[in-house]
């Protein structure tokens, strides 16, 4: 087995769930007490927030290649950046290392063509929603991305970052989410990337009017496929 390398913290609620999932995982797969190999460095998530609302996106970038650098010199034979947003800096981090940093977009773009999906919609952080390093790596796998109207595109974010990354899970946020995909379905969407990693906590396949395709999920699927590799 595989030592993976987490960067976590960003948020610690997810990175939390992504421990929980890759031990279950391997021991879904493997039985017994078999758990996954894991070497995580998680960061100060107020310093990489004050980095991505200044958009000081290469300093991220060369914090969190420095990080990876550690997390390989100390054993990890692989690299998850534990967030969506932070993919903005990905060819940065995968550049400082000489493992490979598994894209939590890749293994999503390969479910929604395993599902048949073509047209899907994205929630996400306003970063994740609006820039291009995201919806271009799904768009460059041939499927249309629809993101929420301006408007709503601010309240999704401003509950990720005011709720969800610090651990709260509210209904009356839940329900916003739910009209949010609602009228995403209204417009044509077949299902729903929950492209941040806290958003499964507030939402999934039980209570969404479209399916849904969880990164946090896919990303750690995506790791123990790659981590149990013969
Ligand atoms: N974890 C979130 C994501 O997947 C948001 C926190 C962050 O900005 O990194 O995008």
């Amino acid at each position: 087995m595989k030592v993976i390398g987490l960067l976590g913290g960003m948020s610690w609620e997810s990175t939390d769930y992504y421990y929980q999932q890759l031990n279950r995982g391997v021991r879904e797969r493997l039985g017994g007490l078999h758990s996954a190999k894991i070497l995580l460095h998680s960061v100060d998530f107020a310093e990489i927030e004050a980095l991505q609302e200044n958009g000081a996106w290469e300093e991220a970038g060369k914090y969190l290649g420095q990080r990876a650098r550690q997390l390989e010199l100390g054993g990890a034979d692989c690299v998850l950046i534990c967030t969506n947003t932070m993919h903005r800096v990905y060819p940065d981090v995968q550049d400082s290392v000489g493992i490979p940093v598994l894209h939590i977009a890749d293994g999503t773009a390969d479910a929604l063509e395993r599902a048949g999906i073509e047209k899907v919609a994205l929630l996400g952080t306003r970063y994740t929603m609006e820039q291009a390093f995201y919806r271009d790596r799904l768009t460059a796998r041939g499927l249309e991305v629809l993101v929420p109207e301006p408007e709503e595109r601010a309240r999704v974010h401003k509950i990720i970052y005011h709720e969800l990354c610090l651990g709260q899970v509210l209904d009356s946020s839940r329900d916003t989410y739910l009209r949010i995909v609602e009228s995403l379905a209204v417009r044509g969407a077949e299902a729903v990337i929950l492209g941040c990693t806290e958003i499964g906590l507030l939402i999934d396949e039980h209570t969404s009017p479209l399916p849904v395709f969880d990164t946090t999920l896919i990303h750690v699927q995506s790791a123990l496929d790659w981590a149990l590799r013969a």
